[in-house]
């Protein structure tokens, strides 16, 4: 174990060193929520942005419940993880029709909200609460693996549990809350993937560092491969507008925007993998006429190359008929930035609003 010495000189640390972000002048249970949420997975910059915008326009439960999905999705468009926005409106609703509109304060409650795990619920309860409970993210697991040395790897079940008992074992009762968030923020700042141990406020008590092992620390599983992945999607412009359409409920990125289009099978050309998705998802005949641009990025662990192609009618113009999405049609450019599109696709309305070939039909926004 390490001694009880240690807190103090974290949180001497903490009270010196740590940020200033918004959520912490005032930590209420839903400012909490909304940060840790977004957290997961973003780079805190990012989260600040994103948090403000989010504050402006749902101060509390009360108004995030009355929210329509199509508006969070669109605040949260950029930030990726889209379930992370739908799990926190329906977390919205179960607080208003199950605890009256009053965030919960029990530990087993909060854990019960959609897209709360132990993580959330542990820095909800420590934070904006004071209760003695451990909050465990990856920045926690990297510290104590290597301030315990731990030789096996941390992430499983065995490691993290060591860590949860440690960190139990270490919170004080009067700061709980600060406790946990200096944890996190000297992996966020010092402790992180590559240390500066000369500068770290805990070096007496960490056991890698003694034993010569932090760029050991901790020890990570396998990492899975990247898989790659090539899409073509289409543009059909008819009369000045776009055909977009929303996901479904059961699809990746459910519930947000896209053009047609898909992946493209062995032998196909980019052209025909559009030409054959356009007739499959919306019964349209189209053509390409030309290559808008390839983009390439990344998401969770694919590396996806997508061919953006310009498209008209092949054939008379009709209506579309949806038969992979829940519903869609052809919009204004001027329309496109009020729905929400995966970032692939938002990457793609951006290009073509700042290239040549589209400046009269965007001249207007
Ligand atoms: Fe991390 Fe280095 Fe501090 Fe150990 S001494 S906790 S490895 S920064």
């Amino acid at each position: 174990m390490i001694e009880v010495q240690f807190t103090n000189d974290l949180l001497a640390w903490y009270d010196a060193s740590r940020r200033e972000l918004p959520w912490r002048q005032n930590p209420e249970p839903y400012s909490v929520w909304v940060s840790e949420i977004m957290a997961q997975q973003t780079q805190i910059d990012r989260v600040v942005r994103y948090y403000e915008r989010w504050m402006e326009q749902y101060p509390d439960v009360g108004s995030l419940a009355r929210a329509h999905e199509e508006d969070v999705l669109k605040l949260w468009e950029g930030l990726g993880y889209y379930s992370r926005a739908r799990n926190m409106l329906k977390a919205a609703n179960v607080i208003v029709q199950g605890h009256g509109g009053e965030f919960p304060t029990d530990y087993a409650d909060i854990r019960g909200l959609p897209g709360v795990g132990e993580y959330t619920a542990g820095a909800i309860c420590s934070i904006a609460f004071g209760q003695s409970e451990p909050a465990v993210d990856a920045n926690v697991l990297r510290v104590f693996a290597r301030l315990l040395d731990l030789e096996g790897p941390v992430r499983e079940a065995k490691g993290r549990s060591r860590v949860e008992k440690q960190v139990r074992a270490l919170i004080p009762n009067d700061r709980a809350g600060d406790f946990n968030q200096a944890v996190m923020e000297l992996g966020a700042l010092v402790c992180t993937k590559s240390p500066n141990c000369e500068d770290c406020a805990v070096q007496q008590y960490c056991r890698a560092r003694d034993a010569g092992t932090v760029s050991q620390r901790p020890v990570l599983p396998a990492s899975k491969k990247t898989v790659r992945i090539t899409m073509a999607t289409g543009v059909l412009v008819h009369e000045g507008r776009f055909l977009i359409q929303k996901r479904q409920p059961d699809d990746v990125w459910p519930g947000l925007w896209e053009f047609p289009g898909g992946g493209i099978e062995e032998g196909e050309t980019p052209e025909q993998a559009v030409v054959r998705e356009y007739m499959e998802e919306v019964e349209l005949a189209v053509e390409p006429i030309q290559t808008i641009t390839t983009l390439v990025y990344t998401y969770t662990r694919y590396r996806v190359t997508m061919h953006c192609l310009l498209c008209r009618f092949a054939e008379e113009p009709r209506e579309p008929v949806f038969n992979e999405a829940v519903e869609g049609g052809f919009m204004l450019p001027a329309e496109l930035d009020s729905y929400a599109f995966p970032s692939g696709h938002r990457r793609l309305v951006e290009f073509m609003k700042n290239d040549k070939t589209f400046d009269a039909l965007f001249s207007d926004i």
